[in-house]
């Protein structure tokens, strides 16, 4: 495990949240409770400073120059993709491509299974998907006449697996499936899917953009023939992620997008495309993003992952004990296995509503659908408010949460 953190255990709260500038702030005259981190997480100065080095010494742009920023940021770059192939335990570091997020890896896996599918083929997603792992196969089927299957879910929020074996057979070409479900924490038994895809002869693409902030995936011992992340959800900054691929199925797929820095050689005759992973990066990529990435992967690791899985269990278990102690709420997504998502309603009222008095008291929610339709529409609700707590909240902010919420009830109830 890399420590490039100064942390050490026993987990120390208070110390990790000064490494966050933003949780100095106030919001509307409160101090800021960040309970948003499902949709994106808050950045620690290392990754911030790291930012503001590699725009202050040696911006340039990378592969192609031999100068000596281009040499120092070329370096960077490719250290940040060999960081994040230790982090993953890919078998190789050209398995990891840089994407500017979970959304393009997934276009980008997509796109290249156009070429595979044939009219009649099967590929299987489950119910509980974000829509960015929804509508990219929606697009496949419509272009090659692909079906797509469901996995049904229950109403605790977890999938059914036998449904799941029934829906496999010959025609199965691919299962694609979160990791954990953002919109209600469940922790898919992604182990238990992927040996069952194989089985049929299906590759198996898992999106991980909710997973890697809590955990870290062995993406060899999973066997996983796609995993893909975003770094704004991992301490790092937007428009950067990475997919990782079999080496196998990144070389039969075709590149995504043209441009430069993914051919060998272009005549107006013909093109080669380069090798791996440069075949899949078009185009000058998000350089500082790629660099920082690694940065904020290096300070999860600091904190531990342990740490962060154990701490988090604490906050979910105190939070959803509080809540539940409320009159009339109720929460969405009550799986065994869960991590520190509690989507919840307040019977009667609005999640709109709710969303818009905690923000009055400087706390951060999300209410809506979470991208992920498919889940409201089976609970016949229009959304829910989701508080999503990572490694830097505490009970005391949780505490506030509740206060919020039975002071929204009074008002609206
Ligand atoms: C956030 C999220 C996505 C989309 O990630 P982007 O960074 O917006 O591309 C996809 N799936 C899940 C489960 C997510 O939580």
């Amino acid at each position: 495990m890399t420590t490039t953190s100064t942390h050490t255990t026993p987990f120390d709260v208070e110390k990790i949240r000064k490494d966050f500038p933003i949780l100095q702030r106030q919001v509307n005259g409160n101090p800021l409770v960040y309970f948003d981190n499902a949709a994106t997480s808050q950045t620690p100065k290392v990754v911030i400073d790291a930012i503001v080095d590699y725009y202050s010494r040696y911006n340039a742009n990378i592969h192609r120059g031999v100068h000596t920023l281009s040499q120092e940021a070329t370096d960077a770059y490719e250290k940040s993709r060999i960081k994040l192939q230790k982090h993953f335990n890919a078998a190789k570091a050209h398995e990891m491509i840089f994407t500017s997020g979970t959304t393009h890896g997934i276009n980008l896996v997509a796109n290249g299974f156009a070429s595979f599918l044939k009219k009649g083929d099967e590929v299987i997603v489950s119910a509980m998907e974000h829509h960015s792992n929804i509508v990219p196969w929606q697009m496949l089927c419509e272009k090659t006449g692909a079906i797509l299957r469901v996995i049904p879910m229950n109403t605790e929020g977890e999938l059914l697996m036998d449904a799941y074996e029934e829906l496999l057979s010959e025609k199965t070409r691919l299962v694609f499936c979160n990791h954990i479900s953002n919109a209600l924490g469940t922790i898919n038994p992604i182990e238990e899917i992927i040996e069952k895809a194989h089985r049929a002869g299906a590759a198996v693409l898992v999106d991980g953009a909710q997973a890697c902030p809590h955990i870290k995936p062995d993406v060899q011992a999973l066997d996983v023939d796609f995993y893909v992340a975003s770094a704004h959800k991992m301490c790092g900054p937007t428009g950067i992620g990475v997919l990782y691929g079999k080496e196998k199925w990144l070389n039969e797929l075709p590149p995504y997008q043209g441009g430069g820095e993914m051919i060998a050689e272009v005549t107006f005759e013909k093109t080669t495309y380069a090798g791996l992973p440069h075949k899949f990066e078009a185009g000058t990529p998000n350089i500082c993003g790629g660099i920082v990435f690694g940065v904020a992967v290096d300070y999860l690791n600091g904190i531990g992952f342990e740490n962060i899985e154990e701490y988090e269990h604490e906050l979910l278990a105190y939070a959803t004990k509080e809540l539940l102690k409320v009159e009339g709420l109720k929460i969405y997504g009550t799986s065994k296995h869960k991590t520190s998502v509690i989507s919840f309603n307040l019977e009667g009222i609005h999640p709109y509503d709710i969303g818009t008095i905690v923000d009055k008291l400087g706390i951060a929610v999300r209410t809506g659908h979470h991208c992920a339709q498919p889940i409201m529409d089976y609970y016949k609700i229009p959304g829910t408010v989701r508080a999503s707590f990572a490694f830097y909240n505490t009970k005391e902010e949780i505490d506030a949460l509740v206060a919020a919420v039975k002071k929204a009830k009074a008002m609206l109830g």
